[in-house]
């Protein structure tokens, strides 16, 4: 039995759209396989020490809470850096993965420094991007497909270090243009994807699980399988209602 040790990123600032939900889904996984995690939440003056962690979550946030955390965020820049290459799994969402990368400038011009452990700039656009997305993702040699739900102004552009998670089958994605969704790079996990996202996506929440154990146990793991006939089903609802509404 491991115990996976998750750092939560301002909870009570970047949490919109039930991402909070995230988080219930990695616990719930790691119990249904005998393993534990616990959860510290870090917010605004709380330090952040990369050893301490094997996986770091950020949920959503409008503009106005990103701006609340920026100067802060700054602050652990260093620290959050230094665990990403140090393979601790990231799942940043939507506000997370605009600060997972080198800045996102906001709906009113203001420039909000990003952490810089994803290969990206973001730039609010003219129109939000919402709706249901499917992708077809892909993490390693692992071929799938991943549903969830966007709201965005922030227009994303990968850089050469980042990959996209997933080609966007329905959506717009990273900006309505380029045809892919969310950036990955080493163990980092940027989307846009609310819904939560893990719920209906337990191959991406197994991948994180996955990465977080080997990074505490410095083991290869393989994860057994769980029954997620529920899961697959929601899922392919959520197909059904992305093809049919655009
Ligand atoms: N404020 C950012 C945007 O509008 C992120 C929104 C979000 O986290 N849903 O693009």
């Amino acid at each position: 039995m491991t115990t996976v040790r998750i750092c939560h990123l301002y909870p009570e600032n970047m949490n919109i759209y039930g991402d909070r939900g995230n988080i219930n889904v990695l616990i719930k996984r790691l119990e249904w396989r005998g393993h534990s995690a616990t959860i510290t939440p870090i917010g605004i003056g709380e330090d952040f020490s990369p050893d301490d962690f094997d996986l770091c979550y950020l949920g959503g946030g409008q503009d106005r809470d990103q701006n609340i955390i920026a100067a802060d965020l700054t602050k652990k820049a260093e620290g959050i850096r230094s665990a990403a290459k140090d393979g601790v799994a990231f799942l940043w969402v939507c506000g997370g993965i605009q600060l997972a990368g080198h800045g996102y400038t906001d709906a009113n011009g203001n420039n909000l420094p990003g952490v810089s452990i994803l290969d990206l700039e973001t730039v609010a656009g003219e129109e939000r991007l919402i709706g249901d997305v499917v992708l077809d993702a892909k993490i390693g040699d692992n071929n799938f497909t991943v549903v969830g739900y966007e709201n965005h102004i922030g227009q994303t552009n990968l850089g050469p270090d980042a990959r996209p998670l997933g080609n966007v089958v329905k959506g717009f994605g990273n900006n309505g243009t380029s045809g892919v969704e969310g950036a990955v790079q080493q163990r980092v996990i940027g989307t846009y994807l609310h819904g939560p996202l893990l719920p209906k996506n337990p191959i991406l929440a197994d991948a994180l699980l996955t990465w977080s154990l080997e990074h505490r146990s410095s083991e290869k793991i393989s994860l057994e399988p769980l029954s997620d006939n529920f899961t697959e089903a929601a899922k392919g609802r959520a197909i059904e209602r992305a093809q049919a509404n655009r």
